[in-house]
């Protein structure tokens, strides 16, 4: 269904500025179970948001593109006939994904139009906290009232201020690579350094991680940055440790890209075909007019909001990534699905909020890398040395028992207080991003180490070990 071109309405119940992942959830929730009278604006001509066009489902394709050639390097040891060096049809994947995400986006507009949401292509900005203008062409533009606005813009990539930064790429540009470059350097090593670095090189690109400090997923627990950092560099990957970037340069327009940079105060250089600049992101915000609302961003410009998704301005509301905490499509999703029961589910949602503790999250490394709760770290400082209790077990997966090359597997549990209860895991290796869901479950019922102890372990898998742990 092609977006409706002006509103039918003077007056909507909840306008949604923003289509992606918090968005749509918080818009269909608010039509579709409670009735209210919706709009919602997107910027781009393809609803999703990030998650669904740049983000986590482009990015799982291409992990499981990654995975492939992992089992296709394993097979061997498993007495499978593969000769040479498996190869990957870059063209080929990035076609089919492309028309993957095509069809999610036409059914993020079907559910709009089942939910009885509208839908509006435009750029939105304030023009007072209870009016937006949306500016749909460089000359047509219309505006639309509502009793309450949300906010969900999303981010964007930063690119650092350097000569020659510009010929880099970031994680949008890496879904727009028609062909696999041979050589990469990718300057950053949070979320999307690590997973894109770590699919580049499993396909076979040669690739360089430059890292500011001596870490990778620096702010996770140590249990899985160092046996992660150990099994990247033995599978190829190269670090460039307390490096900066100083300039990247091109001497010819199809040549390679030239990066000097620092390391350990010494000056070097190298060249790439591509450079994939991981350094973090920015919220969506500057355009918006937020001043004109009266809503309020912090140092970072992030919006400010209280845990009930509320601004500094009366009426407005505000979620994911624009707000900068737990920057996952799920929490987006429950804050926006929240925001809807609170705003138009009457008395008996009127407390309804997402509670942000214990949210788990996965880094799609190779292997995965799972995470909930307080590292050790947060949780000493937290809860005092003498009531944090530590269990951790580091083993071979049995898939490796067959095979030379030997993945680390690295769990930690960390307990607080007399009871033990649980308040940090932490998982590196094959499977711990399907493993952690459940073991989330748990701790979010308040479950203790006896709890853990008191399931009964499936055999032979590698999350037994996580219920025997002594
Ligand atoms: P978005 O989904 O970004 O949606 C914001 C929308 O607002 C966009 O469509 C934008 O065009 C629109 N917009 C912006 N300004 C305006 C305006 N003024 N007017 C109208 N529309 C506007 N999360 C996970 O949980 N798992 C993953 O595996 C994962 N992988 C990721 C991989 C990558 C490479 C990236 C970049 C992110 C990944 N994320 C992942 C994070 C996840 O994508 C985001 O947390 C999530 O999309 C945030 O949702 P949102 O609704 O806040 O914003
Ligand atoms: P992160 O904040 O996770 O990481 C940014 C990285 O850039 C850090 O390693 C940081 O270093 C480094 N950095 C910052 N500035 C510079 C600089 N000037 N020079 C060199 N390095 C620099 O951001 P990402 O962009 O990777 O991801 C954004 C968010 O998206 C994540 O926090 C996550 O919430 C979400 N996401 C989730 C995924 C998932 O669920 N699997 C996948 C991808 C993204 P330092 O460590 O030293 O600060």
């Amino acid at each position: 269904m092609p977006p409706v071109p002006k509103p039918s309405k003077q007056l909507y119940d909840y306008l949604v500025i923003g289509g992606g992942s918090g968005g749509l959830a918080s818009a269909r929730r608010a039509s579709g179970i409670h009735g209210a009278k919706v709009a919602l604006i997107e910027a781009q001509h393809r609803l999703g948001g990030t998650c669904v066009n740049v983000g986590c489902v482009p990015k799982k394709v291409m992990w499981n593109a990654a995975s492939i050639a992992e089992a296709l390097r394993d097979a061997k040891g498993y007495g499978f006939d593969v000769q040479g060096k498996p190869s990957i049809d870059w063209n080929y994947i990035k076609t089919k994904r492309d028309a993957y995400v095509k069809r999610l986006n036409g059914i993020y507009e079907r559910n709009l139009e089942k939910d009885s949401v509208e839908h509006f292509q435009g750029f939105a900005s304030f023009v007072n906290p209870t009016t937006v203008r949306v500016q749909q062409t460089e000359t047509e533009s219309f505006e639309i009232s509502a009793k309450h606005i949300l906010v969900a813009t999303g981010g964007h990539p930063i690119i650092p201020n350097i000569p020659g930064a510009e010929l880099g790429i970031d994680s949008d540009g890496f879904f727009d690579l028609e062909e696999q470059p041979k050589r990469v350097a990718v300057v950053g090593t949070g979320y999307i350094g690590v997973e894109l670095a770590g699919i580049f090189n499993a396909l076979g690109s040669q690739t360089t991680i430059f890292s500011r400090t001596k870490h990778i997923l620096r702010t996770f627990d140590e249990i899985i940055r160092e046996p992660l950092l150990k099994e990247m560099e033995s599978v190829g990957v190269q670090f460039a440790f307390d490096s900066k970037v100083k300039s990247l340069s091109r001497a010819s327009t199809s040549g390679p890209i030239r990066i000097d940079y620092e390391s350990d105060g010494q000056a070097a250089s190298i060249e790439v075909d591509c450079v994939l600049w991981a350094v973090g992101r920015a919220p969506n915000v500057q355009k918006l007019n937020l001043e004109g609302a009266g809503v309020k961003t912090n140092e970072k410009g992030h919006i400010v909001v209280d845990s009930y998704q509320a601004t500094s301005s009366e009426g407005v509301l505000a979620l994911g990534d624009a707000c900068g905490l737990f920057e996952l499509t799920p929490v987006a999703i429950a804050a926006g699905r929240r925001l809807a029961d609170r705003l138009f589910g009457g008395e008996a949602f009127r407390n309804s909020k997402l509670d942000y503790e214990n949210i788990p999250t996965v880094v799609f490394s190779h292997p995965t890398a799972g995470t909930l709760g307080l590292t050790e770290t947060e949780a000493r400082k937290k809860y005092g040395d003498d009531q944090i209790k530590i269990y951790q077990s580091k083993f071979t997966n049995m898939y490796f028992s067959m095979l030379e090359h030997k993945e680390p597997t690295a769990y930690k549990l960390v307990v607080a207080g007399p009871e033990e209860k649980v308040v940090g895991v932490h998982l590196l290796g094959r499977g711990s991003d399907e493993m952690l869901q459940g073991f989330g479950v748990a701790v979010r019922m308040g479950a203790t180490k006896a709890d853990f102890d008191n399931c009964v372990a499936i055999h032979p898998t590698a999350s037994e070990e996580l219920v025997t742990m002594r």
